[in-house]
């Protein structure tokens, strides 16, 4: 007998009708002779409606608070599929993430997944039933509080139990057929993947392809997971998210790129006016690593001759942009600088892929394929096996369809976005 885990996003447990229709799927795998547990998250834009509930309650709602809110998104999703499945006459029993042993750090808001003691699940496993879990939340031992594992987090909660009850294959069910060599949303012409490494969907992961929680892509690499991102929707077979084991796996499966992604999330900080000399950049971004934020790019102009001053930029969550300005002000004068510039008006594009380590040219062909359309390139940085640029925020999408375009991305049919909002 094996073991399959399935997680269902929130648009395809959207309403009545789709939370039955995931019900009968789960129930054939179930009859198919496999044990199953599942990882749902909530209903549709029931995390986004909660954040907005929030928000109008209250400016800066308290982490732990929060927490508690949105979790229970996933309390009324797994409730419902559970009892969808008894209808259909097999045993289900739901749990909540502490109830299943997810046990997290204390960070409220973006948790970490540091345990898993899954015995209540093995025990109703053992009874015959089919497991339900729901996804985005833990618990954590010290403070004895609910947490949330950052937005997209029930793809975590999926790989993690996959890795802690030994799963023979976590399937990802979502809204469109896989993973695309760019969102099919806003490039029509992408075309569905059918093996990506998981080095490779890290990189697109962290760059704004949210078809997968980069956390969840970390948790598979580490554990040696092996994922298949499909629809709910339909029967076709999606992406393989694979670790590759050989050499020869890593170069035989070794396309030049695997795919274009792009973030609208993060803001510019410029340091305007540093003192050219040792230790600068040092005290800047220990000021912002006390913060916790997660930088990004970083570039250092040229220093002015006649003045010995420069300027360093670099990119960040914008959630994370007022934070880090204050820390900043708040020891201007002991740093040196001059001011800050703040702008929130960027997008930023990924190209990934692990052929590029060993092909020359892509740098070229990308800025070629964007100056082509008239787009400005303000920032660049690259990896192995990537290469962003931060352009106008405005010019994003353009720019995402003429590189999909100049690398030769496009197929030959369109697309299929099978539900959600893209919220
Ligand atoms: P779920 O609710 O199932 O977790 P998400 O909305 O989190 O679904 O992720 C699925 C969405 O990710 C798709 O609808 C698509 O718009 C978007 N997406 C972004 N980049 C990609 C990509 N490269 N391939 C497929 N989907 C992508
Ligand atoms: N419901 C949570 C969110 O919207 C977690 C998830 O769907 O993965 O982010
Ligand atoms: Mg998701």
């Amino acid at each position: 007998m094996s073991l399959i885990v399935q997680k269902y996003g929130g648009s395809s447990v959207a309403d009545a009708e789709s939370i039955k229709r995931v019900a009968k799927r789960i129930v054939e795998t179930r009859k198919a002779g496999n044990d199953v547990v599942v990882a749902v998250s909530a209903m549709g834009d029931t995390t986004d409606e909660l954040l907005d509930l929030a928000h109008a309650v209250t400016p800066i709602p308290a982490p732990r608070e929060l927490d508690m809110l949105l979790s229970a998104g996933e309390r009324i999703s797994m409730a419902l599929l559970a009892m969808a499945i008894k209808s259909l006459g097999h045993e289900a029993r739901s749990f909540t993430g502490s109830q299943a042993g997810m046990i997290t750090d204390a960070r409220h808001g973006s948790a970490r997944i540091v345990d898993v003691t899954p015995v209540r699940l093995r025990e109703a496993l053992d009874e015959g039933a089919i497991v339900i879990v729901a996804g985005f939340q833990g618990f954590n031992r010290d403070t004895k509080d609910i947490t949330t594992l950052g937005r997209g987090g029930s793809d975590t909660t999926a790989v993690a139990l996959a890795a802690a009850l030994d799963a023979d294959i976590c399937e990802i069910y979502t809204d469109v057929d896989g993973i695309f060599t760019a969102d099919p949303r806003v490039v029509p012409r992408a075309k569905k993947i059918d093996r990506i490494t998981s080095e490779e969907m890290l990189e697109l992961a962290a760059n704004g392809a949210k078809v997968l929680y980069i956390r969840a892509v970390e948790y598979a690499r580490r554990h040696g997971v092996t994922l298949h991102v499909r629809s709910s929707f339909n029967n076709n077979e999606g992406t393989i998210v694979y670790n590759p084991t050989t050499e020869s796996e890593n170069v035989v499966e070794e396309p030049l790129i695997a795919g274009v992604a792009t973030d609208l999330g993060e803001a510019k900080i410029t340091v305007v006016g540093v003192p050219d000399i040792p230790g600068k950049a040092a005290q800047i971004f220990n000021l912002v690593a006390k913060t916790g934020a997660n930088i990004d790019m970083i570039v250092q102009n040229v220093s002015a001759a006649a003045t010995g001053l420069t300027d360093i930029s670099f990119t960040l969550p914008k959630t994370d942009g007022q934070t880090v300005l204050t820390a900043l002000r708040a020891d201007q004068s002991e740093v040196g600088f001059l001011g800050l510039q703040y702008d929130d008006q960027i997008g930023k594009l990924a190209l990934v892929g692990a052929g590029m380590r060993t092909n020359a040219g892509v740098s070229a062909r990308l800025f070629t394929a964007l100056f082509e359309a008239g787009i400005n390139i303000e920032m660049i940085s690259t990896s192995e096996i990537r290469i962003s640029v931060v352009t106008r925020a405005d010019t994003i999408n353009d720019a995402l369809r003429v590189v999909h375009t100049a690398f030769g991305l496009d197929g030959d049919t369109e697309a299929v976005v099978h539900g959600g909002t893209g919220r």
